[in-house]
């Protein structure tokens, strides 16, 4: 598919961009389209270093996810059980069902508010439901990582950041970055990686 030698560029929308204020549209049927999106999407993910990516984060309004959640330190829920040895995969149409009421606080980063971290305080498991693109249906409790990485990337289709989910005192200890990074990206709201 692609040329020997031929250059690729990877894209990832940052603070600021319009399309990761949007909500996302459902994806009503997997084509071969959204297969061609969801493995850009994962190599994108890769490139970056990152344990998720989602559509909005690569220019698209949609309801499509990408995980590459590490193994290791699986805190034994069921979701993680079932989900972590299938990455990396993709998902469409994922929804949140359940939030315990127990939370945890950690940092958090996303490849779209680069070199900025900050702890976000979020619920510590969650029943998550979604579709995989091979279109198996699952309605799992996930906790840990995976856990928090799926708050976060649902996050991204309604239009939210972990910067949105701050406490107002981690809020004021990264405001200023926060704030340089968007006003940065008045002119240029993504970050390219070039790879041979
Ligand atoms: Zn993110």
């Amino acid at each position: 598919m692609l040329f020997k030698n031929k250059k690729e560029s990877f894209v990832v929308y940052t603070a600021g961009a319009a399309v990761l204020k949007e909500i996302a549209k459902p994806v009503p049927v997997v084509t071969a389209e959204i297969r061609q999106l969801a493995s850009e999407m994962i190599k994108t993910m890769r490139v970056f270093n990152g344990i998720g990516l989602a559509a909005p984060q690569y220019g698209h309004s949609l309801r499509l996810v990408v995980f590459d959640v590490p193994r290791e330190g699986s805190t034994g829920t069921p979701g993680e059980e079932y989900l972590l040895p299938k990455m990396p995969m993709a998902v469409i149409n994922p929804e949140i069902v359940m939030r315990s009421s127990e939370t945890d606080e950690k940092d958090e980063g996303c490849l779209s508010v680069p070199d900025i971290y900050a702890p976000v305080v979020r619920p510590s498991r969650v029943l998550f439901r979604a579709q995989t693109i091979d279109g198996e249906f699952f309605e799992l409790e996930c906790g840990g990582l995976l856990g928090r990485c799926i708050q976060h990337e649902l996050d991204h289709l309604d239009g939210f950041l972990f910067t949105d989910r701050l406490t107002p005192q981690a809020e004021r200890a990264i405001r200023g970055d926060l704030n340089r990074l968007k006003s940065a990206g008045q002119s240029c709201n993504y970050r390219r990686i070039s790879k041979k």
